[in-house]
């Protein structure tokens, strides 16, 4: 059985992974608006992954006969104050949601709750992932985004326009 204060968190954690989406479709839009269809499609499949990662909480939770409770989304904010702006945020987020994930994990070991330490470490590994694509994306658009030299921006969106989604297994 699941200690009461692990499956708390994880009910937390699906409303923070179903944020992570919605804030993740707003910086989508925010490069539509501007006709960065590449961008906004990186954005839109990170928003499908996010509910991915919320479905996966929610899933185990199911799995294990505990009460699900789903509580009101926040509107998100994407900063929209350069191109570069949501990029940053997101990254910033991500390493908050790292934050969370390994307090959920040190709650797991506290509860000596062997599963979920099991099931928490896939969400670990994919944090690790989802900070260092979020580096690289800065760090690309420092090389290549400068919004005076146009050239780099259309093929940096160009490369992300390439990005196509496939569930989690
Ligand atoms: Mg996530």
């Amino acid at each position: 059985m699941m200690s009461h204060e692990v499956a708390k968190l994880i009910n937390e954690q699906i409303n923070k992974e179903f944020y992570s989406a919605y804030l993740y479709l707003d910086m989508a839009n925010f490069y539509s608006e501007r006709d960065l269809d590449g961008f906004a499609n990186y954005f839109r499949i990170q928003a499908m992954e996010e509910r991915d990662h919320a479905m996966k909480f929610l899933d185990y939770l199911a799995e294990n006969n505990e009460a699900i409770s789903l509580e009101a989304i926040a509107k998100p904010e994407a900063d929209r104050s350069s191109l570069m702006a949501p990029l940053v945020q997101a990254l910033k987020h991500e390493e908050f949601v790292t934050a969370s994930i390994h307090n959920i994990y040190s709650a797991a070991i506290e509860a000596a709750d062997y599963r979920s330490q099991r099931f928490l470490g896939w969400f670990i590994d994919e944090q690790g992932e989802e900070e260092a694509s979020a580096r690289a994306l800065i760090a690309k658009m420092e090389l290549f985004g400068d919004e005076n030299a146009k050239g780099g921006l259309y093929l940096l969106n160009q490369e992300l326009a390439a990005r196509s989604y496939s569930p989690a297994e």
